[in-house]
């Protein structure tokens, strides 16, 4: 099926007399007749909902429908994208292991890897994704578990491309997980291009009306684990808590996402409520319809801003000028990227601010990727610790600005832009 097919009829799939609309399974336990039918799933002889910790069904009919969208085999929802971020990266690094990773990432990302998975003694080593391969290389070490990267990077907008960080990956005999969040599966689809696990903060495009939390991890199938069984014994070797039980040998295709669910998520406990992945389905219905709306909305505010006297740069990887351009026409549906555009305002932070204050539409919020125009200063905001300086290293300009825009009318975006930009024409 299409994806517009997936995003409207996937996920539950209701039998005779059943609620058409997926039901929200708000219950922590599912009841049995034998003391030996829990017993088989306690093993994992079985397949079925126990508890709701591990599995339950209004979050299972989504994960299906993600899996789908994405092209994979499986998928585990999160009760955050950080969280998905964690579980994507600890399911094959241990103490003692190293992965790579793009320095072009979300913050919250950098810190979790570069500071807190340091304290659980997992190394990780920032590289431009932008460099060539044989520097790139020098960042691999025995040790090396996986290669993770941003298909565009929140907030740099920066587009990874995909099959080239693939064919690194690969020749070092480890998988690439690509956080493909602001280009959603609508426009890119990471597993085509050779990536081998994909995650989401499902709060941003998916959810798409800013009323949940949540991530998720799929998992292609297509990783060859026993091709490399030594670099990865969590999946190819005897499981001590399933009574030795073989990840790889006995859930072969879905072996990532098994151990994913019954080791990382038994023991963690991330999970979404079945309301949060409800309200996530129902942002997922319009998916299809959404995106392709957010990122024409930011192809007209993008060539707008190019053309206005105090915009000192502009990027967004629609405008032709755009270092990215002939990538995100390769590699993006349609070439369409996302709808966020950042740009700079001429005389730096104190005109971005005036700027910024004068916008009536576009709402000032943490948040990116909803329904609603919004806007954000990282200088001011999200990285207001940093000196300019610290800025400039951390690849966000103190002038920078981001815009996320929405699916109003663009004359009404656009022309909220403009009395902006007359408000601090004087200034
Ligand atoms: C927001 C975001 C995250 C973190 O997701 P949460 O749902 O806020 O935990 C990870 N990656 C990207 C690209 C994001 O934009």
């Amino acid at each position: 099926m299409k994806p517009s097919t997936i995003c409207v009829q996937s996920g539950w799939q209701p039998k005779k007399g059943e609620p058409r609309v997926l039901p929200i399974y708000q219950s922590t336990t599912f009841r049995y007749e034998t003391s030996d039918q829990m017993a088989r799933l306690f093993d994992l002889k079985d397949a079925g909902f126990f508890y709701t910790r591990l599995q339950n069904p209004t979050n299972e009919s989504v994960a299906k429908k993600i899996a789908e969208l994405e092209g994979g085999v499986a998928c585990i929802l999160t009760s955050s994208g950080q969280a998905a971020s964690f579980y994507s990266i600890f399911n094959i690094c241990e103490a003692g292991d190293h992965f790579v990773c793009c320095s072009a990432i979300y913050g919250g990302t950098y810190n979790l890897f570069a500071v807190t998975f340091k304290k659980l003694g997992i190394d990780v080593t920032f590289i431009d994704q932008d460099a060539p391969e044989e520097e790139i290389q020098k960042a691999f070490r025995p040790n090396t578990k996986c290669v993770f990267g941003e298909t565009i990077s929140n907030p740099s907008l920066q587009v990874l491309d995909i099959a080239k960080m693939a064919a690194i990956a690969h020749k070092n005999g480890v998988p690439l997980i690509v956080d493909n969040t602001f280009a959603t599966p609508i426009n890119c689809r990471p597993f085509e291009h050779g990536a081998d696990i994909v995650m989401h903060s499902t709060t941003k495009y998916m959810d798409g009306h800013a009323t949940q939390v949540g991530g998720c991890v799929v998992d292609s199938g297509k990783f060859d684990w026993n091709a490399h069984a030594d670099k990865f014994p969590g999946l190819t070797k005897p499981d001590e808590s399933y009574h030795g039980l073989v990840y790889t040998e006995a859930f072969g295709e879905g072996a990532y996402i098994t151990k994913c669910t019954v080791q990382l998520m038994r023991d963690l406990g991330s999970i979404p409520s079945p309301f949060n992945a409800f309200l996530l389905n129902l942002g997922l219905e319009t998916l299809h319809l959404r995106v392709p709306c957010h990122c024409a909305n930011a192809q007209k505010v993008a060539e707008f801003l190019e053309k206005q006297e105090d915009v000192a740069w502009i990027n967004y990887s629609g405008l032709s000028s755009n270092p990215y351009y002939a990538l995100a026409q390769r590699q993006f549906d349609g070439g369409r990227s996302c709808g966020v555009v950042t740009f700079g305002i001429k005389g730096g932070r104190e005109r971005a601010i005036k700027f910024m204050d004068s916008l009536k539409l576009a709402a000032i919020v943490t948040h990116v990727a909803d329904a609603r125009t919004c806007v954000l200063h990282p200088a001011s905001h999200t990285h207001r610790q940093l000196s300019d300086e610290q800025l400039i290293e951390a690849g966000v300009k103190p002038d920078l600005i981001r815009f996320s825009v929405g699916i109003e009318d663009a004359e009404d975006i656009i022309a909220d832009l403009q009395q902006a930009l007359e408000v601090i024409r004087g200034c």
